[in-house]
């Protein structure tokens, strides 16, 4: 018996220590293609990136607790195959292992830009490790800084260059920042701080083409017909899940590995977690992939507790994030998409404030910008599933806290 584990990342890991933690005595084999210990993703683009964050302080576990809890580790290997009626994975190496239970825990990849000169020195993602140093050994020599994408990870990178004195150019293809995974208000805020801190952001404007000289990128034209020096750009356009290995192997996917309720591929044998899967919300009341720490350690707990316990239940947990940009905060309980009202809990203009989401009269979201307490309250308030009417939100002094005693 044992259980293989492809992909050594947040969920991967978090698998392998639940499995321990409820009694699975069989082999444990975590395989993951990066040749560090397995690390968190999250500093790459704060703490990690403004050189506050040594190397070290990333790793997930100890290199011991690998040992200790009897999980084989294979660093810097790549699964290539995996062989279902054979029940066995193919190594990059041509080596082959059995499993009894596989999790495919292979995360996502950054999605290509497709325009001309990507591929020229200068223009680097924000994925994995590797990435992120040659983002920081880039930006201490880098006058002119273009980031290609308003979302999450291109505004936490336009922070910390910000804090660094540094003036970039930020290039949003849509007419609103985080359009996909915030409401308005929460937009408006983040562009109107990022601007303040000397961010220049282009709404409506893409990258049309990367231009250089020797190689190395000089400039970027954006869609609107416009030319921005740069010297070094980041793109940060969002992810494509890494489901290859699952669909080379017959199993379901579209735009992401399907999973059922319980988190099982359309094999029940061989499970998904984490940034790659595709599940069926219980909030959202359709198929999701979410990526979040959140999301990849609740899935992974969820997993652990059925492969060591046999018992099949639907994976409930409430989604939840965080984005920190250079001191401003912003938490998200739930899940804003597809939301039709929105109602204000203080003052944007005070730089603390939360919005509750409504979608058809319910409670769906809540996003707050350095009000930590209301978070807390939002997390506890739409796990219990109580009902908060829109007219009672609106009513003054309305008080999360308050509410979900
Ligand atoms: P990953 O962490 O991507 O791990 C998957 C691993 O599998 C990778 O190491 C990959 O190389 C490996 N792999 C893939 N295919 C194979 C194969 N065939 N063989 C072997 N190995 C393979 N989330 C938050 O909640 N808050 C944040 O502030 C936040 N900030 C982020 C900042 C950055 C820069 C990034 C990139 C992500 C951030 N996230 C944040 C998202 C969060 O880090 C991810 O949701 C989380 O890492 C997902 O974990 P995972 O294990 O599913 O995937």
């Amino acid at each position: 018996m044992s259980t293989v584990i492809v992909g050594a990342g947040q969920a991967g890991v978090h698998l392998a220590a639940t499995l321990r933690q409820e009694g699975y005595q069989e082999r444990i084999v975590l395989i993951g293609d990066e040749p560090e210990p397995p690390y968190q993703r999250p500093p790459l683009s704060k703490a990690f990136l403004l050189g506050s964050a040594p190397e070290h302080t990333l790793h997930l576990r100890a290199e011991s607790f690998y040992r200790d809890s009897a999980i084989e580790l294979l660093r810097g290997e790549r699964v290539t195959w995996i062989d279902r009626p054979g029940r066995r994975v193919r190594l990059a190496g041509g080596t082959h292992l059995a499993w009894d239970r596989l999790v495919l825990a292979t995360g996502a990849r950054p999605r290509p830009l497709g325009v001309p000169g990507e591929d020229l020195g200068g223009v680097l993602p924000l994925r994995n490790l590797a990435d992120a140093r040659a983002l920081r050994e880039h930006m201490a020599s880098a006058r002119s800084v273009v980031i290609v994408g308003g979302g999450f990870v291109g505004l936490e990178v336009a922070a910390a260059f910000a804090s660094e004195g540094g003036e970039a150019v930020l290039l949003e293809a849509g007419d609103r920042l985080m359009g996909r995974a915030v409401t308005e208000p929460v937009s408006r805020f983040f562009a109107r701080a990022h601007a303040d801190r000397g961010t220049r952001i282009r709404l409506g404007a893409g990258a049309a083409e990367f231009l250089g000289r020797r190689g190395h990128v000089t400039a970027v034209r954006t869609t609107d017909g416009r030319t921005h020096p740069a010297d070094l750009v980041v793109t940060g356009v969002g992810v494509l899940a890494n489901s290859e290995l699952a669909e080379w192997a017959g199993l379901a996917a579209d735009g992401g590995i399907l999973v059922d309720a319980a988190l099982r591929t359309t094999d029940p044998r061989v499970h998904a977690i984490g940034d790659c899967a595709r599940f069926p919300s219980a909030h959202h009341r359709a198929r999701v992939r979410l990526e979040s720490v959140q999301n990849a350690v609740d899935q992974a707990v969820h997993t652990g507790r059925l492969i060591a316990t046999g018992e099949v239940r639907s994976y409930r947990e409430l989604p939840w994030f965080w984005s920190d940009q250079k001191g401003l905060k912003l938490q998200i309980a739930g899940l804003p998409t597809g939301h039709d009202h929105v109602q204000l809990l203080g003052e944007p203009g005070s730089g603390r404030f939360s919005t509750l989401v409504f979608r058809g009269g319910r409670l769906v979201a809540v996003e707050s910008v350095n009000r930590p307490a209301d978070h807390m309250a939002a997390r506890r308030l739409l796990a219990s599933g109580r009902e908060l009417a829109p007219d009672r939100a609106a009513a003054p002094g309305f008080d999360l806290k308050a509410f979900t005693a």
